[in-house]
């Protein structure tokens, strides 16, 4: 990437780089603070129309929205393909589940209700009333849900959006907003900016126009972006990073638990804030586990994302791999790899430490990368406690045959995703977030609108 010194105001531009091949795509020109303004305006402008469209014509555009993404899934995979590394297959769902998301909050604005609250002496009613303009943060490891997960309840609601996607993925962001313009949005309700996050990112955290900023992405960044929405009280939805556990029981169906495994780590290059990065095995089984593990992590295909037999492919970045790389030192204790290509791209192939200090950065830390590290637990409790020994809590998985202990340790987690004999974090119509540094606020779902609104009360006498 290649950016002159001061671009506060001055044009500059942006290199795409494709990670599997280290090739340049394309050039995208990156947001000046003046341009940022006039989106702000732009969109701000936009919202006294959007905010009183009928509901049935709001979700009539949104549906139209939805449709546009499906016709032109294909695309927008390839380019996520091109412009992320994701392979094929992930892009192509992440392509669909944009559409999904559209959909399922298509159904919103007619849905979107107040109540009736009995009091004396008239009649109490609230509304579930738009923000106005909000920001929307987007990280470079999922350009596509995350865009979609601000956007799309954000609209729904009646706000009008700004979007900043990531400095290095910013392709299907911009293809998005193309899509929305062509589905019949009005100019203004969807405004695209790719720029840099100290510039265009800290705008919508200072506007004072932008009435609520929703950012995905670091905790350090996030921390700054709460601190700063403080200034005007601005609401903020964090969902920061994690560190995740897979907690395998011994009298869990191992073969199920292990062929799994790789996946809930691995997938997406390990880019996942909701990667199960921390494998807590039963000591009894520890041996037996690493043992089926181990072909399970040989057979993953790492290399071109874009073959849709491709389980994993590059990093996003050479200075993404070099981070990652610091967590695995000559003298880790590696106990098996994965394969690599060499040659041109962000490789790293896909790395298991075992067994780790329970102190030790690889186990402490998020890498967001593709490094699993594995440690023993005794009993239900001592897996509680190292689940939960980390400032981080945004999912996890538990796997066991006995449902009572599957539900006591879910309950005892302090992670707002987890799942039972399965690696699913995500889906559209449930909520997901983060507890204690992982995030604040809870994305899709069915509440998801109450995240884009402010309940406004509103009594009305009956007295003659
Ligand atoms: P990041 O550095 O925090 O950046 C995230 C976004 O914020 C980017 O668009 C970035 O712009 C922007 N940004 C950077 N500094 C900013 C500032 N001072 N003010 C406003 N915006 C700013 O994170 P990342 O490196 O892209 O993503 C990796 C991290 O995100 C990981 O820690 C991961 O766990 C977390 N993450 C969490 C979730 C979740 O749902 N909880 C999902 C995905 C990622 P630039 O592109 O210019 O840097
Ligand atoms: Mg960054």
């Amino acid at each position: 990437m290649t950016r002159p010194s001061d671009p506060d105001h001055a044009p500059s531009l942006c290199q795409v780089v494709n990670p599997a091949t280290e090739e340049v795509i394309t050039t995208v020109p990156l947001a000046t603070l003046a341009q940022t303004d006039a989106a702000v305006a732009r969109a701000h402008a936009a919202y006294a129309q959007w905010r009183t469209t009928a509901p049935a014509d709001r979700a009539r555009l949104l549906r139209a929205f939805a449709a546009a993404v499906d016709a032109d899934r294909e695309h927008l995979a390839r380019l996520e393909v091109a412009n992320s590394g994701h392979t094929l297959g992930n892009a192509r769902w992440e392509a669909g589940h944009v559409r999904d998301v559209l959909e399922y909050y298509a159904a919103a604005p007619e849905r979107n209700f107040g109540r009736q609250i009995p009091v004396h002496g008239g009649l109490d009613v609230t509304f579930k009333e738009p923000l106005g303009v909000v920001g929307v943060i987007v990280p470079w490891n999922f350009p596509m849900p995350i865009a979609a997960w601000g956007l799309a309840p954000a609209l729904a609601a009646g706000n009008t959006v700004v979007l900043k996607p990531a400095e290095l993925t910013p392709l299907t962001a911009i293809r998005l907003g193309e899509l929305a313009l062509e589905a019949g949005l009005p100019p203004g309700v969807l405004e695209i900016l790719p720029g840099r996050g100290s510039l265009v990112g800290r705008r919508f955290v200072s506007h004072p126009d932008v009435r609520k900023v929703v950012f995905t992405g670091s905790t350090r960044v996030g921390k700054q972006i709460m601190a700063g929405c403080a200034e005007q009280v601005k609401p903020v939805t964090l969902e920061l990073g994690g560190k995740s556990a897979n907690i395998v029981f011994a009298d869990a169906d191992l073969a199920k638990a292990a062929a799994s495994a790789p996946s809930s780590v691995f997938d997406n290059a390990g880019q996942d804030c909701c990667a199960r990065s921390r494998l807590l095995v039963q000591r009894p089984v520890f041996d037996r586990f690493l043992a089926l593990l181990e072909p399970a992590v040989a057979a993953l295909r790492v290399g071109d994302p874009a073959d849709p037999d491709t389980d994993m492919g590059p990093l996003i970045s050479a200075a993404q791999r070099t981070a990652v790389a610091g967590y695995v030192p000559a003298d880790a204790p590696v106990a098996f790899r994965g394969s690599a290509p060499d040659g041109p791209g962000f490789w790293f192939p896909p790395t298991v430490l075992a067994p780790v200090a329970l102190d030790s950065p690889a186990f402490t830390e998020e890498i967001f990368g593709p490094v699993l590290t594995v440690v023993p637990f005794d009993d239900e409790a001592d897996a509680v406690r190292i689940a939960n020994d980390t400032e981080y809590g945004l999912s996890g998985s538990i796997w066991t045959r006995d449902v009572g202990r599957a539900l006591r340790v879910a309950r005892g987690v302090e992670s707002g995703n987890l799942s039972v004999n399965s690696h699913s974090s995500v889906r559209y119509t449930t909520p997901f977030g983060g507890f204690k540094q992982s995030g604040l606020g809870r994305e899709l779902g069915p509440d998801a609108l109450d995240a884009f609104t402010e309940t406004k009360n509103v009594f009305i006498s009956t007295e003659e």
